[in-house]
């Protein structure tokens, strides 16, 4: 059996198909043209079939190959972590703007670390902690931080709990999506973490536990950035201006859906 004839006989996209068939064989895309005619192990063909059957049930691609490409960075991900989300570059975008130079930040709830990790390669001026509950999650997001080689303080918290000192920024992509949410049965969310992606009630508990508790953790003018839900940037605002935040404010992501939003505690230094 051939890599060109298991191809046909795939009943998945060819790109996620040549994807996976690359994975098992541990070999570039290009190869696999190349080696399109060469007749395959038994265990090779093992190995690609129950990848492809596996697919084939729903289960996301990153998981199956253990890896997800986030702000050009390669992550590991597991079916204890959320796949990052090109939506979520975005809250690394804004992180690098609102940091200062040589700045302290936090991220609640990291995951795989992308967020964090993203933003220590690129500002190795900056002091980054980073939080989350799951033990398995940090476990996950250590190897990542190791692998990149940055160094970012690892904190098992609930939110806002082990946090110790002010911040200059706070940022966090918490679980979001209402219980109630069709979403949660769909593609890929079915294998992802429920605990990282649902509160289990209306969608704004974790981002009202974190703007509650922001303020007493973030230095006069730290600014706090949080991802949510096509559908909440009003919500969220809301929240932030009726506990008088400054300067609140949502952005667009590539789609054009406010995803971000944020604001700034405080009086602000440089400011009359
Ligand atoms: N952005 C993800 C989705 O809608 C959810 C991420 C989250 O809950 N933080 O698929």
């Amino acid at each position: 059996m051939t890599i060109r004839y298991l191809l046909r006989l795939a009943q998945i996209d060819p790109l996620e198909a040549c994807i996976l068939m690359a994975h098992a064989l541990k070999c570039s895309r290009v190869q696999l043209v190349i080696r399109e005619n060469d007749a395959l192990s038994v265990e090779q063909i093992n190995d690609i079939k129950a990848l492809l059957n596996r697919r084939m049930q729903g289960e996301p691609i990153a998981y199956l190959t253990g890896e997800r490409e986030f702000y050009g960075l390669s992550f590991k991900v597991t079916p204890d972590v959320l796949i990052p989300r090109p939506e979520t570059e975005l809250l690394v975008e804004l992180a690098m703007e609102k940091l200062p130079q040589a700045g302290r930040v936090a991220d609640l709830g990291t995951g795989s670390g992308a967020v964090a990790v993203a933003l220590a390669h690129t500002r190795r001026d900056a002091q980054v902690i980073a939080t989350d509950i799951s033990d398995e999650a940090l476990t996950v997001a250590h190897h990542n931080a190791d692998h990149h080689e940055v160094k970012i303080q690892f904190i098992r918290s609930n939110w806002f709990e082990m946090l110790d000192g002010l911040f200059d920024l706070l940022v966090s992509n918490p679980p979001y999506i209402a219980a109630s949410d069709v979403h949660l049965l769909q593609g890929d969310l079915r294998f992802e973490p429920c605990s990282a992606l649902t509160d289990h009630a209306n969608g704004m508990t974790a981002l009202s536990t974190i703007i509650e508790g922001a303020p007493a953790h973030l230095k006069s003018g730290g600014w706090l950035l949080l991802e949510h839900g096509y559908d909440q940037a009003t919500a969220v605002r809301d929240q932030f201006t009726s506990a008088s935040w400054r300067d609140v404010h949502s952005w667009k992501d590539l789609a054009g859906i406010e995803r971000i939003s944020g604001g700034r505690w405080g009086a602000i230094m440089s400011e009359k």
